[in-house]
């Protein structure tokens, strides 16, 4: 008997599968996951499952065996997907040079941020030349972990934003680096559910920073701060977090942030928290609030952080100014609203700060090349997957409306292409069927009757409230069959997405996309004696991802007024945008897929969870993939390009590019499973390698 230890797993490939279903697929993943095979092909597509545990997978010396660009004599692994990419980028492999991007999907915890890691690694180490901005783009990681992170239910360090990642080469040479983050989820800042954290760089700080240091900052003990409290960890978990915090202080040096830059940072932070402390209570006299006596003193130690004048910062926080004919008129907060703008005041400056470290990256490691050279580059997205929670608020919708689009270019990239492909040459073919989900998209973005249309137009409105929204929904998208009203009296409704049906809670819609800053808190934060503060609410950024003074940025035409502006966009439309922008990156690079599933929701190493993986594979839509990967012809040349390149197999001089030229190379090869359509060929994946091993084979005899 063949213990289990000894038996072969599954091929890597399983578009190689004799049969061809859901419980093939989940029984092969299933073998060789058991017997930690974690990564696994389906034809070019790359099945990663997250072991929960360290494997010995990604040393040098594994990096330095994944360097080629034909990586199919090696087992399927994410190393090979960087080196595929890389290669293509340089235009190895035919096609030319090209711009990749590569794409990581996954539910939270499935593995897309540790995957986007070993993928940087191995393209800094694949290129040359350039050390020292490789060990920077390095660092960004760890910086962007620490503010962007957090503990939640389904993952230890699940990210809450998204990103892009674009490295621009030239030739081999990286040359810099560009990032694009997506909505970040501010609102942990302020509160967070049972079992989850805030952002790490709060816990850091306080197990990091000396006590001298503390005092600096003004800060006392961590389990004081409402906004933090009763999530301090044990001894241990206190020393892991100082030895972040170290890590991030040289991630801040080594990618080029100023001392001054981090010191104005962490007051900032210990503002927010201090600032979370103020509560507040009626006043007698008027029937206002006040800010309660007990917590006079976290408002004067919040101002002192901040640097601004301790009244005027009270004054954001129990009233609102507004001057209508010239006249100053103010409006007192009731206790919610004044609990409200304290919270939103701590929201925006923790946003900004992200927002200003993303800036300040891209600044630092931007390419520094004559503007005549052409860059190429590698995009590499890490975003976050589809959310269906016990409540669904409006960070869901985007969320989920980003993975709609990204299973659109999938669905596009994959199956559309290559359909009309094959209709356009003539070639038999049985129509595979595969969601669409282009009605979804439509519900959601179209104009001005879909979702995010009708969404601002309420937002507008000065006395629209949600309720009025989720009518204005009801009426606008009757049997529409992705949308369903709520039941009852529930407020919200539900949308029937790719991925299965998500029911919304509609409170807070509107506040949120309309994302104003609490009045008079620009003013108030512009006048701070903390220069970078200052900087934050006076900046906007340019188009190109950077930072500059808003008097400059005034001048500058197509200015991205994202951080301020008097007509400001709503937070729905500014998402729709980058979303826009990223698609129209995406739509023009050449795709690499990597699937991240997680074997089991209990994080354990060596168990996998049939219902788990399966819904996943579901969502993924990984069926119809392997499929069409099976069945279908990925490596298209037309007659001349093939003639052009493979002509050498004929070994004879002038080979005329030609059909007949092209069938008379495939007969010398003997390849099998090839298709000849009108004006183009039509290859297996593994074709291209299998002619590369004759061109390889002919120069070897050659030089013998
Ligand atoms: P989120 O959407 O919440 O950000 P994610 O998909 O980015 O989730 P990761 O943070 O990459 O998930 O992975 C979650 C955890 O799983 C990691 O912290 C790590 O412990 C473990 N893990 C993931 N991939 C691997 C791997 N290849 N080897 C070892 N452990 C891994
Ligand atoms: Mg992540």
């Amino acid at each position: 008997m063949v213990s289990l230890g000894q038996r072969r797993p599954p091929p890597g490939d399983l578009a190689a599968l004799a049969e061809l279903d859901e419980a093939a697929l989940l029984a092969g993943l299933r073998e060789r996951f058991l017997q930690q095979h974690i990564y696994t092909d389906i034809g070019d597509i790359l099945v990663a499952m997250n072991p929960f545990q360290p494997l010995p997978l990604y040393g040098r010396e594994v990096s330095e065996r994944y360097r080629r660009f034909q990586t199919d004599a090696l087992p399927p692994h994410i190393f090979a997907v960087a080196s595929r990419a890389y290669h293509a980028m340089l235009g190895r492999g035919g096609g030319g040079p090209r711009n990749q991007c590569i794409l990581i999907s996954g539910e939270s915890g499935a593995g897309k941020t540790e995957s986007t890691k070993f993928l940087l690694q191995h393209i800094m180490n694949l290129c040359k030349g350039n050390l020292q901005l490789e060990q920077r783009i390095l660092q960004v990681n760890p910086l962007l972990e620490a503010f962007g992170n957090a503990q939640t239910v389904m993952n230890d360090n699940s990210s809450r934003f998204g990103k892009y990642i674009q490295l621009r080469f030239q030739k081999n040479t990286v040359q810099g680096a560009k990032l694009s983050e997506y909505l970040l989820e501010k609102s942990r800042v302020v509160q967070q559910d049972t079992g989850e954290r805030n952002f790490h760089i709060f816990y850091y700080m306080f197990a990091g920073l000396s006590s001298e240091q503390k005092e600096i900052y003004g800060l006392l003990d961590p389990s004081l701060y409402r906004y933090i409290s009763g999530r301090f960890g044990t001894q241990e978990v206190a020393e892991q977090w100082k030895h972040k915090y170290q890590e991030v202080c040289n991630a801040l040096d080594m990618v080029g942030f100023q001392e001054q830059e981090q010191v104005d940072m962490q007051a900032i932070l210990a503002g927010v928290l201090s600032l979370g402390n103020v509560t507040f209570e009626p006043e007698e006299s008027n029937g206002s609030v006040k800010v309660s006596e007990a917590s006079r003193g976290w408002l004067k130690a919040a101002a002192g952080q901040f640097g601004v004048q301790e009244d005027e910062l009270l004054k954001c926080l129990i009233c609102t100014t507004s001057v209508t004919r010239g006249e100053q008129i103010q409006r007192f907060h009731t206790q919610q609203q004044a609990e409200d703008a304290r919270d939103s005041i701590a929201k925006v400056a923790y946003g900004r700060v992200f927002g200003w470290i993303v800036c300040k990256i891209n600044e630092l490691l931007a390419e520094n090349v004559d503007p005549e050279v052409e860059l190429r580059e590698i995009g590499i997205l890490d975003i976050f997957g589809f959310e269906n929670f016990a409540v669904n608020r409006f960070e869901q919708l985007c969320i989920n409306l980003a993975n709609e689009q990204l299973q659109h270019f999938f669905n596009h990239h994959i199956f559309q292409l290559e359909q009309a492909a094959y209709k356009e040459e003539g070639l038999p073919w049985e129509t595979i069927t595969f969601n669409n989900n282009e009605p979804i998209l439509n519900l959601l973005l179209a104009k001005p009757i879909g979702l995010l249309s009708l969404l601002d137009e309420q937002s507008a409105f000065p006395q629209a409230t949600d309720k009025t929204f989720v009518d204005k929904l009801n009426s606008s998208f009757k049997g529409n069959l992705h949308f369903q009203p709520a039941r009852g009296r529930v407020l919200g409704f539900s949308i029937i997405h790719y991925a299965g049906k998500v029911q919304y809670a509609a409170r807070g819609f509107l506040e949120k996309n309309r994302d104003t800053l609490p009045a008079n808190v620009r003013g108030l934060f512009i006048s701070s004696i903390t220069p970078l503060l200052s900087v934050l609410f006076t900046a906007t950024i340019s188009r190109t991802g950077t930072l500059m003074p808003h008097m400059k940025a005034k001048v500058i035409p197509g200015a991205d007024e994202k951080f301020n502006s008097t007509r400001k966009q709503s937070a729905g439309a500014q998402f729709r945008h980058s979303l826009m922008v990223l698609m129209e990156r995406m739509y023009s690079a050449n795709p690499h897929f990597v699937r991240c599933i997680k074997p089991n929701i209990q994080k354990e190493p060596g168990v996998l969870d049939d219902q788990v993986v399966l819904l996943q594979l579901r969502y993924n839509g990984l069926l119809e993939t392997i499929r069409i990967r099976r069945d279908g012809f990925s490596w298209r040349p037309s007659f001349e390009e093939f003639a052009e390149r493979y002509g050498i197999l004929l070994v004879k001089p002038g080979v005329p590019l030609t059909k007949e030229s092209c069938l008379e190379i495939l007969q010398s090869t003997g390849l099998k499973g090839w298709i000849c359509g009108k004006s183009r060929l039509f290859f297996k994946y593994w074709h291209q390698e299998q002619l590369a091993k004759c061109v390889e084979q002919l120069e070897r005899a050659a030089v013998v």
